[in-house]
Parts: C-alpha cells; sequence; structure tokens
C-alpha cells in the first residue's frame, strides 16, 4: 500500500495537467451516504425519475420529503482530510482542478475552486421554468411550514434542487469541459466511485484513451480497474493525507497550471 500511494505522489507532482474525479464514496467519511454500498440511498428509497417528477403532485411531495431528510445530512457535514487535500493540492497548482458527481458542495466548502459539478449541487434549488435559483435550506425551511412545494417567487413556476435526476441531461457546458479536462489530462484520479452512472464513468476510460495514467482509488473493484495503471483499495481519506505528506517529499510544486 504504502509504495503504491507513494507512487501516486511521485505521479503527481512530476504532472502538468492532473485532474480528481471524485465519487460519493469521498463524502461517506464526512457521514453522507454512498448510494450502492449497503446502507446507501437506493437500499431505503426509490428514486424519482424526472418526468415524473415533472408531471406528477405525488411524486414532487415524495421528493420533498426526500430532500428534506437527505438536507440534514448535507448541512452538517464538514469537508474530511480528501477533500482537504485536493484543495491542497489545487493551491499548490498540483492539480487543475476536481470534476465531481457528488452534490455535496464539499469540494468548495474545503476550498476547491475549479470544481464541475456533473450532477449539479443540492445546495440550491431552481426554477424549472425561469432558472432563478434559491438557497436549498431556505427552500426545504417554506416546505416544511406549508408541507407543500415551494414555487417560484418569481414566476410561480416549478422548482427542483439544482441536481440531475435520473432521466434528466447532464448540463451540457460542464459535461463539455469536464470532458475536455480528461483529454488534456497526464494524470488521472477517479476516486471513491463505483465507476458504473455514465456518462461520468465514461471520462475515465476518455482520460485514458487519450493518453493520461489512470489512477483508481476505491474500496471495491469497478468495471475500469484492467484499464487502470494503478488501482488502489483503501480508506480514502487517510490514503489522501499519506499522499499529501508524500508529497511534500517529491519535486517543488507546479504553479503554472490555472482553471481555463
Ligand atoms: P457509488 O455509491 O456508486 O460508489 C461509491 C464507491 O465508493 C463505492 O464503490 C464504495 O465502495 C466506495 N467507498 C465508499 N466509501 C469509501 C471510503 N471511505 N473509502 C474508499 N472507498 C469508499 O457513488 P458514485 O460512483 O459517486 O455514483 C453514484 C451517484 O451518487 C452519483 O450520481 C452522485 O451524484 C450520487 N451521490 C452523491 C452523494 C454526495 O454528493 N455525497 C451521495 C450519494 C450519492
Ligand atoms: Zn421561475
Amino acid at each position: 500500500m504504502d509504495a503504491e500511494l507513494k507512487r501516486i505522489a511521485e505521479w503527481l507532482a512530476a504532472s502538468d495537467s492532473c485532474v480528481v474525479f471524485t465519487g460519493a464514496g469521498v463524502s461517506t467519511e464526512s457521514g453522507i451516504p454512498d448510494f450502492r454500498s449497503p446502507g446507501g440511498v437506493w437500499s431505503r428509497r426509490k428514486p424519482i425519475l424526472f418526468d415524473e417528477y415533472c408531471r406528477d403532485p405525488e411524486a414532487q411531495l415524495e421528493y420533498w420529503r426526500q430532500r428534506a431528510e437527505t438536507h440534514v445530512q448535507f448541512a452538517d457535514a464538514q469537508p474530511n482530510k480528501a477533500h482537504l487535500a485536493f484543495a491542497h493540492w489545487e493551491d499548490q497548482g498540483r492539480i487543475r482542478g476536481v470534476v465531481t458527481q457528488n452534490i455535496d458542495g464539499l469540494h468548495q466548502l474545503a476550498g476547491s475552486r475549479n470544481v464541475l459539478e456533473l450532477h449539479g449541487t443540492a445546495r440550491k434549488v431552481g426554477c424549472l421554468d425561469c432558472g432563478t435559483l434559491y438557497d436549498a435550506g431556505e427552500m426545504l425551511d417554506r416546505f416544511e411550514l406549508t408541507q407543500t412545494v415551494p414555487s417560484c417567487t418569481r414566476c410561480g413556476g416549478l422548482t427542483k434542487h439544482a441536481t440531475i435526476s435520473f432521466g434528466q441531461a447532464l448540463p451540457v457546458e460542464v459535461l463539455r469541459d469536464s470532458m475536455r479536462w480528461a483529454r488534456e489530462a497526464e494524470l488521472f484520479l477517479a476516486i471513491g466511485s463505483s465507476l458504473v452512472v455514465t456518462p461520468a464513468a465514461d471520462l475515465p476510460v476518455l482520460a485514458k484513451e487519450s493518453g493520461a495514467r489512470l489512477v483508481i482509488i476505491n474500496r471495491e473493484p469497478t468495471p475500469l480497474d484492467n484499464l487502470a495503471d494503478l488501482v488502489v483499495r483503501c480508506a480514502i481519506g487517510n490514503c489522501m493525507e499519506t499522499v499529501d505528506s508524500l508529497l511534500a517529499a517529491c519535486s517543488e510544486p507546479h504553479v503554472d497550471s490555472e482553471a481555463s
């Protein structure tokens, strides 16, 4: 294990363009359950499809009840050692930024600035008609007070969390930028993702096909393990902290990488 982490630190130190790609496994140590582990969200709740949400008032209510439950986890969660390490690497110019499937906003809370949120954010609620964004906590307060789905105060339209539901298209620009980062990466670290949700899980493949070294860090096997240059099975927080300290012993950090 130590040798593998040392290798990651050396590759990070040597690379001019590294991208960190994260999934729900990066946030479990912050107390937010992932989707597919036992006890994860799907073992308890039925997901509501986007179409269903748009046409069925009952589905809308069920959605808001679910969000009220999960918001408590998000609202109290703090970034863990992994989030902090990624923010540190970005500050040092070692990584270009983070492409995340997570909707919890913890990368930004840790200090990461260049974050591409493929599946949106649960910290905002958006109007499906006019696009106005609201603070999710305030909208959930309205829901809990009235037990009705809060409508847009600007146009009266239907609102929904600014996350991508099943059956809803990914934000085109975010996906395009993520694909560009993947194509341009020399080193692509896929961390805490089961790598089964597409198109997000296509990014490591794109990076590898475009010449990047691919590292997969996850507790369980993933379908892309065979493609990777290195697979590390570990608890993410401690491992990323170790890589961070090993990095200090490697070469001087790069200072010229910027988001674009
Ligand atoms: P996933 O649940 O499919 O996979 C998470 C992986 O992380 C699992 O393979 C698990 O073994 C591993 N893992 C969990 N904790 C770990 C730890 N401490 N150390 C090492 N490995 C660990 O999640 P995914 O691949 O991100 O894809 C599913 C979808 O889940 C995404 O669309 C995302 O939007 C959504 N989601 C996000 C959050 C969040 O924002 N925190 C939470 C749940 C689900
Ligand atoms: Zn509106």
